[in-house]
């Protein structure tokens, strides 16, 4: 049973089984100041961010949430997530309202084809809770009709033989019930050029209620299903969420994981290797860290494009592989995921190809075709001791 929330007073009386009813959850979702103020201290900054509400991303937090947020540090990971700030209506030069160009490569209201073979569904507009740093908040939250026809979607699949990849997004998909999940999984499966179809969600981080079995029972039905899965800070991965990624896992769905960089919440080297050791610990591959987009009134969020290269040059070769996700930047207007990189080639001349390690060592490759001519080809030593030994000859 989780027992986490008793210490909120707002919920101390409800029971185990409302809480762990996702309806309950979303129905009981924070959205107005006065319920804020029953389970935060607020500072100004974010008083006036919650009061101005025209003209910003509508603020919901599940009391699952809402009740991992530190009540009296403003700097909490979880609650930054979460309560809007007056920050988000300073709108910065660079900023766009579309920063990674979809709108444009939408052959179908809701339908993104970018990639020569996959495509973004955004299926639905809602999510169980709005992140302060959402880059699609120009079209969630708001129930604009956008992503209602599901039927022109499909129609432009069954056409489109060479789309071989689905990704199902919103919103969050997991705002669907059970059984239209269940119809829109049932329609890309009947197309036969489909083969591989992910869900992405936040849903399972924010309120895993929502992952009951009934859930696993589509996602097995309509198998193989993958899935990328939303963290941005390690207090995330709680007892109640690897409950919910416990039964993913054992429902046979794979397991990734998509991060944004996010100052002040996971923009150093120490809190994000313990992300991704959590995520592993749970049974989720980290498969992305994005640089937060230019969207409107998210400019507090954003780093430096060299705070994500540190982050990176800190996990790779310090810490498991598995452990190290690609850091990409989403090219702003529309060029689709650029990967970005420590650079560990330090020079190329020759055929001699000079590398550097994780430990800042140098190492020379030698690419074939820079031996000279006339050197001993199958010469009996190696020099690892190990060439003497005859193969085995059955
Ligand atoms: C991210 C994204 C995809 C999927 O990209 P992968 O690198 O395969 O994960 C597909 N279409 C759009 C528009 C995207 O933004």
């Amino acid at each position: 049973m989780d027992d986490s929330y008793r210490h909120v007073s707002l919920w101390k009386d409800v029971s185990s089984e409302d809480w762990e009813d996702w309806h309950w959850q979303l129905r009981n979702r924070i959205y107005t100041l006065d319920q804020l103020k029953q389970v935060i201290e607020l500072t100004p900054e974010e008083e006036e961010g919650v009061a101005k509400r025209d003209g910003r991303l509508v603020m919901a937090i599940p009391p699952y949430w809402a009740a991992l947020m530190d009540p009296k540090d403003p700097n909490c990971p979880i609650r930054k997530q979460a309560v809007p700030v007056s920050g988000e209506f300073n709108i910065a030069e660079h900023d766009m309202k579309d920063p990674c160009g979809e709108d444009s490569d939408m052959p179908v209201p809701g339908l993104v084809h970018r990639y020569p073979d996959r495509v973004l569904f955004l299926v639905t507009e809602q999510c169980a809770m709005y992140c302060r740093h959402c880059t699609r908040r120009r079209l969630v939250g708001v129930n604009h009709g956008l992503m209602n026809n599901h039927e022109k979607t499909f129609a432009y699949l069954r056409a489109h033989t060479e789309v071989r990849d689905v990704l199902i997004s919103g919103g969050d998909p997991l705002m669907m019930t059970d059984a239209k999940l269940a119809q829109v999984l049932s329609k890309l499966r009947e197309i036969p050029h489909i083969e591989f179809i992910r869900i992405g969600s936040r849903t399972p981080v924010t309120m895993p209620q929502r992952v009951t079995p009934e859930f696993c029972e589509v996602v097995k039905q309509y198998k193989p299903i993958w899935m990328s899965l939303h963290f941005c800070h390690p207090k995330e991965v709680t007892p109640r969420l690897k409950k919910a990624m416990d039964m993913l896992s054992e429902s046979g769905v794979p397991l990734g994981s998509q991060t944004v960089l996010l100052r002040g919440v996971n923009d150093d080297p120490a809190t994000m290797k313990k992300l991704m050791h959590e995520l592993l610990k749970v049974r989720v591959r980290p498969y992305y860290i994005y640089q937060c987009d230019m969207a409107q009134g998210i400019t507090h969020f954003r780093t430096s494009v060299e705070t994500g290269i540190r982050i990176i040059e800190s996990l790779r070769g310090h810490t498991t592989g598995y452990a190290v996700p690609t850091y990409v930047i989403d090219g702003p207007g529309g060029g689709g995921k650029i990967p970005v990189n420590p650079n560990y080639v330090v020079s190329v001349k020759d055929g001699e190809v000079t590398l550097r390690n994780f430990e800042g060592k140098t190492y020379i490759y030698y690419e074939p075709g820079t031996e000279k001519a006339g050197a001993a080809v199958g010469a009996s030593s190696n020099g690892n001791g190990f060439s003497s030994i005859p193969d085995y000859v059955p």
